[in-house]
């Protein structure tokens, strides 16, 4: 049995029998990580409060590579995702990115950079003015980093910058056509020129260097588009992120918008 000692972050969690609780943290040092908290439901218990969705904690756990579950022993916060308060379309934006590392990484897979990207991620959505840029962003680094990464510089055939308002984006070959090449190829989306910076835009700035960035409703509806059909197509056996149909639903009550509630 080993001792570890690492930073992670509570994608999921599930209340275990009377008293306890099992968390599934996404971990600096050991990738997903599922965790039992054994009395972490007792009122006196120090793991408690520690153990909310979303929060950055430093876990000390003792770990058995045959076992299921690892035993944690310590958690300690180091952000807490309390500061969401009772901001819910943020935090539902964030857990989307937490569900989709749920949903894709295996266990034990470690990967440092993908961990300070969903640190990075949960706290900038927190204070963007436009947070699902933030949310985009991170699904395609981390479809970058997973081998995904269409060519959006140049048509694919002409090799020219396009000119004109719209490409004829292929999901199959990951690039696009511009308006004289395009010849009715099997499966494709008619994107703006416009939207097509915008996801180039999304892999070459920091995340820090979009919290001021605003954008139209329609580019963020190409944007959600584009981004779910490449997911669909590349990612086999994706499902659908609760947390960001969530999100749509309560974004569009008007007591968001207004900021009333
Ligand atoms: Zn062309």
């Amino acid at each position: 049995m080993n001792i570890i000692k690492t930073d992670g972050i509570i994608i999921r969690t599930q209340n275990y029998l009377e008293t306890s609780k099992i968390v599934v943290c996404y971990t600096k040092k050991q990738g997903k990580v599922s965790l039992i908290a054994k009395g972490a439901r007792r009122p006196k218990s120090k793991l408690g409060g520690a153990l909310d969705l979303l929060n950055h904690v430093h876990l000390v756990y003792y770990s058995k590579e045959s076992r299921e579950l690892q035993v944690l022993s310590q958690a300690d916060i180091c952000h807490s995702s309390q500061s969401y308060s009772r901001e819910i379309p943020r935090f539902s934006l964030a857990m989307a990115a937490a569900e989709l590392i749920g949903q894709l990484e295996m266990k034990e897979d470690k990967n440092v950079w993908l961990f300070n990207n969903l640190a990075e991620t949960i706290t900038s959505i927190e204070k963007a003015v436009t947070p699902e840029l933030i949310l985009y962003q991170f699904i395609w680094r981390w479809l970058e980093l997973s081998g995904f990464k269409p060519r959006l510089r140049r048509c694919l055939k002409c090799g020219q910058i396009p000119q004109g308002e719209k490409v004829n984006f292929s999901f199959s070959v990951g690039g696009y056509f511009c308006s004289n090449c395009h010849q009715g190829h099997d499966e494709y989306l008619q994107i703006s020129i416009a939207g097509i910076h915008l996801i180039l835009m999304l892999r070459d700035y920091a995340a820090s260097q979009l919290i001021n960035q605003r954008t139209t409703n329609f580019l963020l509806g190409e944007l959600k588009n584009i981004t779910w059909r490449f997911l669909q197509h590349h990612v086999d056996g994706i499902k659908e992120l609760k947390s960001l149909k969530f999100f749509d639903k309560i974004s569009n009550l008007e007591e968001y918008k207004a900021g009333v509630v």
